[in-house]
């Protein structure tokens, strides 16, 4: 193919390839153990798969309703309201989509004008800052404290200013493993009382949540619902990150908008799919039993980490675990990642990734979505290191 002969003005000049693609063909290449990027190395139900194996034979496979099959829906309606005690109406205010990523963008399509203000927290989620720029909003950051990663509400409030239009919150918290509390959520009700500023809730760990602790999604309070996109994924609550199946719940007014874009940038989300989702979601247990699975694996790491020098971060939701390894190298927390997976077969994400400037403090997340085995291979190496 000849070469583009123009120069291209990069809408995203900073944008390399993200870290999940790196470390994952890095520890692919050096048959490392990959606790770098987040997915389960084991499958999902049997259950699930002869779900979708049957509406395919049923010929369920052309279109489904642009905003997602209303059983689905209602099944999503429901457990929200189940849980979170908020009711969303499936016709106009549940919306099915191709995965968390695609909602987050979409909402941020949506809403974000050239100039308008995002605020996010840093250390951020690595798809926000770039769905950010490219819809030509700007980005705005205030600064989790290390080592709680907790949110000083004072600096959010200084961090408004009249061009603020969206708030982008993530709880459980990608990558660090922090969740927010219901004194976090009435700060943040408060400090948005009387603006027309808009939250991005990404919610996709919302079952993830541990040590008898409660999610506190931005649904249970009707301040921040009332201006909020939801945004969930079924990928992480089932075992199915490579579907890319998630929804957003919004007000009617601000879901009307969002489907103008949702129809023209995807249309529809995958229909098969959907309708096993909708089957399968009726047995409950299988999300409402995911904290205590994925609890046992949190300990079950720690516990083979403990003879370790890397120090154990609080991980109060999500599949993350991050190391402090202070004790260990002065090395930049990347260096030392792409080192451990080519030297020792282990293969972690150095969270400066999801900083601009990387931070002071030494840290890398450990993914335990895995089998224990790969667990305990995984943690002796580290207490080799
Ligand atoms: N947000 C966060 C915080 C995530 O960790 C992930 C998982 N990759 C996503 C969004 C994306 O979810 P999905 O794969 O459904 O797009
Ligand atoms: N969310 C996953 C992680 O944080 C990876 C998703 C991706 O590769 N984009 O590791």
């Amino acid at each position: 193919m000849p070469s583009f002969p123009h120069p291209i003005a990069s809408k995203l000049p900073h944008v390399g390839t993200t870290i999940f693609t790196v470390m994952s063909n890095l520890a692919e290449q050096h048959n490392a153990i990959n606790l770098s990027q987040g997915f389960p190395d084991f499958d999902c139900a049997k259950a699930l798969r002869d779900l979708v194996t049957k509406y395919i034979n049923a010929g369920l496979n052309q279109y489904p309703p642009m905003a997602g099959v209303m059983r689905l829906r209602e099944r999503i309606a429901e457990k929200t309201e189940t849980l979170y005690g908020a009711k969303y109406d499936p016709e106009h205010e549940v919306t099915v989509t191709p995965g968390a990523t695609y909602g987050i963008f979409t909402a941020i399509a949506t809403m974000v004008r050239p100039g308008d203000e995002v605020l996010l927290f840093e250390p951020a989620y690595d798809c926000y800052a770039p769905s950010v720029e490219v819809n030509g909003g700007v980005p705005v950051y205030v600064q989790l404290k290390y080592p709680d990663y907790g949110i000083d509400w004072n600096a959010v409030q200084r961090a408004i200013t009249p061009k603020t239009r969206m708030v982008l919150l993530n709880t459980p918290n990608n990558p660090t493993a922090s969740v927010l509390s219901g004194e976090d959520m009435r700060m943040l009700e408060g400090i948005l009382r009387g603006t027309d500023i808009v939250v991005v809730s990404d919610e996709v760990y919302e079952h993830i949540v541990f040590d008898g602790h409660r999610h506190q999604s931005v649904a249970r309070f009707p301040g921040l619902a009332e201006r909020s996109f939801v945004v969930s994924s079924f990928g992480k609550t089932y075992h199915v990150t490579g579907w890319k199946m998630g929804y957003v719940l919004a007000p009617r007014e601000l879901t009307a908008e969002f489907r103008k874009v949702h129809q023209f940038n995807v249309f529809v989300t995958n229909g098969p799919l959907q309708h096993a989702l909708a089957a399968y979601m009726e047995n409950q247990d299988a999300y409402l039993s995911l904290a205590a699975f994925y609890q046992k694996k949190r300990d079950f790491f720690l516990q083979g980490v403990r003879a370790s020098r890397f120090k154990p971060l609080p991980s109060r939701g999500t599949f993350f675990q991050n190391l402090a390894y202070d004790a260990i190298s002065d090395e930049p927390d990347r260096d030392l990642a792409i080192r451990l997976t080519k030297e020792r077969r282990v293969a972690a994400i150095p969270i400066s990734v999801f900083y601009r400037e990387p931070p002071p403090h030494k840290v890398l997340r450990f993914c335990f979505a895995k089998s224990e085995e790969t667990l305990a291979r995984g943690a002796e190496i580290l207490c080799r290191i």
